[in-house]
């Protein structure tokens, strides 16, 4: 049988599904606990913390997407992350990209600092560094997260995924910045993907959520015992509101990515931006990789305004349908300042280092209509 697309496993996902009344959504199933037919017979879900209906149809739709053989779903984000730490041995080596999500670098560091991990932050860009570290240390665990945040450098998933292996070394994608209809790090060698669902996959900045998902059994049974261990599932009714926004996804990123590129184009050709950074550009220093490994280029880029913070400052003043706010990945326009923002605790010499300069500017492209956003950076431009 031919393999069913993105678009309709998310629309077919657990429709159908209720024996009892016959709806056509499934049901939200909101109890903590479920009853017992027998004494000494569990049944398929007793306790909501171990297991959920709800949330059972999210996961195996995100796993599905992602090439999985099954998925967690977590309260968050960061909570996935932890998931992942959490299977580690005591002293376990890692390797972590040094511009990884601010959360995750904090988790790892704490991990080292408390003597529970041992920790390497480096630039995966350099993928010959990258290889010579994983022959060097043999970690048991690489930490990738591509494109990067937030001047979208890709790392090849598939090269170092290659080297992971006879390392035997296990391979995590954080693969938030792309989605799942975008980007399947397991299709190109990784163990385990994980998603902070916050962003593109619920997609209307209202639920806070995560998900790991792997195509290895062994490990699967890893992930759920230490997720109901450790109490990181996620709730029922944000798996819900959740899968609301995994219906729509496929349709929603092609608009992000419509609008991403138009924008771009805009940008690209007026004086007082120094620098775009989108991997869609054939000049941007991940455009093949990028267009090997992804299904597109996604809906984030960033730029660099000629006059530094006074230009930024003037720039903001005047924009309209972009709200000046962190995250990413809603139908809304978001506009961020990554110097003082997202990046702010990071020294002026590691922002050097990561080449965010005071005059970046950040964008989530949102689902508004094109040219609105057009004019609206134009007339911004003008204003400076
Ligand atoms: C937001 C984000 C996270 C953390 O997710 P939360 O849902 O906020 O806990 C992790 N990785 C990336 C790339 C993110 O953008």
């Amino acid at each position: 049988m031919k393999k069913i697309k993105n678009d309709t496993i998310a629309s077919r996902a657990g429709i159908e599904s209720d024996k009892q009344y016959g709806s056509v959504i499934p049901p939200l199933y909101l109890s903590t606990n479920f009853v017992f037919d027998e004494v000494g017979h569990l049944p398929e879900y007793d306790y909501t913390r171990c297991g959920n209906p709800t949330r059972d149809i999210l996961a195996n739709a995100l796993s599905e997407i992602e090439g999985g053989v099954g998925a967690e779903i977590t309260s968050s984000g960061m909570a996935a992350i932890s998931l992942v730490a959490n299977i580690l041995d005591l002293n376990a080596s890692v390797i972590l990209p040094h511009d990884c999500y601010g959360g995750t670098h904090r988790l790892f560091t704490s991990l080292k600092e408390k003597g529970v991990l041992d920790i390497h932050f480096i630039n995966q860009g350099n993928l010959q560094a990258t290889i010579k570290k994983i022959d060097e240390i043999k970690p048991a665990l690489i930490w990738l997260e591509t494109p990067s945040n937030p001047l979208l450098q890709v790392v090849d998933i598939q090269a170092i995924s290659a080297a992971a292996k006879l390392a035997n070394a296990l391979i995590a994608v954080d693969n938030t910045f792309l989605s799942p209809v975008l980007q399947n790090p397991l299709k190109l060698g990784a163990d385990i993907v994980v998603h902070s669902t916050t962003k593109y996959i619920n997609g209307h900045s209202d639920v806070i959520g995560g998900a790991a998902i792997t195509n290895n059994q062994e490990l699967l049974t890893k992930l759920k015992y230490w997720a109901n261990n450790l109490g990181l599932t996620g709730s029922p009714f944000d798996s819900y509101q959740t899968m609301r926004g995994l219906r729509t996804l496929s349709l929603r990123m092609e608009k992000h990515e419509k609008n991403a590129k138009a924008l771009v184009e805009v940008l690209s050709n007026n004086k007082k931006v120094a620098k775009v950074y989108y991997p869609g550009l054939p000049h941007h220093e991940s455009h093949d990789i990028a267009k090997k490994q992804q299904n597109g280029f996604g809906g984030m880029f960033s730029f660099e305004l000629e006059g530094g913070l006074p230009a930024v400052k003037k720039f903001f003043a005047e924009i309209k349908n972009f709200a000046l706010a962190e995250s990413l990945g809603g139908f809304e326009s978001l506009i961020c300042h990554p110097y003082t923002m997202t990046h702010a605790p990071l020294s002026p010499e590691e922002k050097e280092a990561a080449g965010i300069s005071e005059g970046l500017v950040r964008i989530s492209t949102g689902l508004e209509n094109t040219d609105d956003l057009i004019d609206d950076l134009n007339i911004a431009l003008q204003k400076i």
